[in-house]
């Protein structure tokens, strides 16, 4: 409620019936997304019951883009190792201050996912300063230099570039520190009396090789830190699925990650080919009049063909592994009537942003009741 306004107890309590029905009912569990301890105590008071998507990205923005920015262009070991250096107790005691804010609650972990030109500088932008500069006899040797770099970067679909775990590979010590940051503070807190329960999820795979990779190294930093802290960790290692690759080969990837989660965003984006950046596209207007839509696929699921590659990958991952965890963490995951979707085919949790956990949880109880009434009617 809204401080200071005065809510009706009568109002109050009836809302807590229904909530209390609702959470008795569903079958579906809730979890919120993400990336602050604030917006974590938030959800939990929402009745989150866990994160499902902690953006890492989110995190390297303010201060820190510009050691991000350094990580990325640098091409020496020595520059990219300070930068690392740098930003993991920034990392550690993020992790910590969620873990604590989340204590006993899984908490889903994204490695970072950043499309390129959000860390870097805009590469016409540099280019006339950098002119401008030269034209007055001033030019600094930084701004050369990066412009250097951000032309040998630039991408012309960063949404299609060095993202989630391409980046991951190009430069291994990223996902690296990462890791180490989630795992140094799940063990602190361990021996702090703490329950963590990291979930440590890569992003935009497309192939089992990739994951492997990886994961490989996210089980030796765990192999470390668990020796040097002396502590066992409660955490897993799972895959977004957000490519249409990936869930057509989900029966072979669930051989390499301990839960699933689709990003409905991106699988929109990758099995419509629309831009997910141009949500409001020009011509979305003709298909509503057309009715080749009702609404953007972005914002309701579209159950046929996204829908259709959720329930793939999840009946293909259950066939390699039948308690495969599958949720989905898309903006999909707070929409009701797509929620009813996720619970007919049997996803384990749906994530959304905190404010519409409530939301979320009263449809997960509807969707059950109308299973139940579509039973009782014959279907
Ligand atoms: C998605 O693609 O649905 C997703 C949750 O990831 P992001 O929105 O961060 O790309
Ligand atoms: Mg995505």
């Amino acid at each position: 409620h809204f401080e200071g306004e005065k809510i009706d107890d009568d109002l109050v309590s009836a809302v807590s019936r229904i909530m209390a029905h609702a959470d008795g009912a569903r079958r579906l569990r809730v979890r919120a997304n993400s990336d602050t301890p604030e917006d974590s105590a938030r959800a939990r008071r929402f009745g989150a019951q866990g994160i499902g998507l902690c953006r890492t990205e989110h995190m390297f923005l303010g201060d820190r883009r510009e050691l991000v920015e350094r990580l990325i262009v640098a091409e020496d070991e020595a520059t990219q190792e300070q930068a690392l250096a740098a930003l993991l107790p920034l990392q550690r005691q993020d992790f910590a201050e969620i873990f604590e804010a989340m204590d006993g609650l899984p908490v889903t972990i994204r490695l970072i996912d950043p499309p390129l030109h959000e860390f870097l500088p805009d590469l016409t932008e540099l280019s006339v300063k950098v002119a401008l500069e030269e034209e007055r006899g001033e030019g600094s040797e930084r701004d050369r230099v990066l412009l250097q770099h951000v032309r040998r970067l630039h991408e012309q679909n960063p949404m299609l570039g060095l993202r989630g775990v391409r980046l991951g590979i190009q430069i291994p010590g990223l996902f690296e520190m990462q890791a180490r940051a989630i795992l140094e503070a799940a063990a602190d807190y361990t021996a702090a009396g703490g329950r963590p329960l990291p979930e440590i999820m890569i992003p935009l795979v497309a192939s089992v090789r990739e994951l492997d990779v990886v994961k490989g190294t996210i089980l030796g930093v765990a192999e470390e830190v668990q020796a040097d802290r002396g502590v066992r960790l409660d955490f897993s290692v799972g895959t977004m699925i957000e490519l249409p690759r990936a869930a057509f080969l989900a029966d072979r990837i669930a051989g390499s990650a301990d839960f699933f989660s689709f990003g409905t965003n991106d699988l929109t984006q990758m099995a419509w080919g629309f831009s997910r950046d141009d949500v409001e596209a020009a011509f979305f207007s003709r298909y509503f009049d057309h009715g080749i839509f009702d609404v953007s696929p972005f914002e309701s699921l579209d159950q046929l063909g996204v829908g259709g590659m959720v329930e793939m990958g999840t009946t293909k991952g259950r066939a390699t592994k039948p308690n495969l965890k599958v949720g989905v963490c898309g903006e999909h995951g707070g929409d009701p009537r797509s929620i009813h979707f996720f619970d007919d085919v049997g996803l384990d949790y749906v994530s959304c942003s905190p404010f519409r956990v409530p939301v979320a949880r009263l449809e997960a109880g509807r969707s059950v009741l109308a299973q139940r009434g579509a039973s009782r009617t014959g279907g």
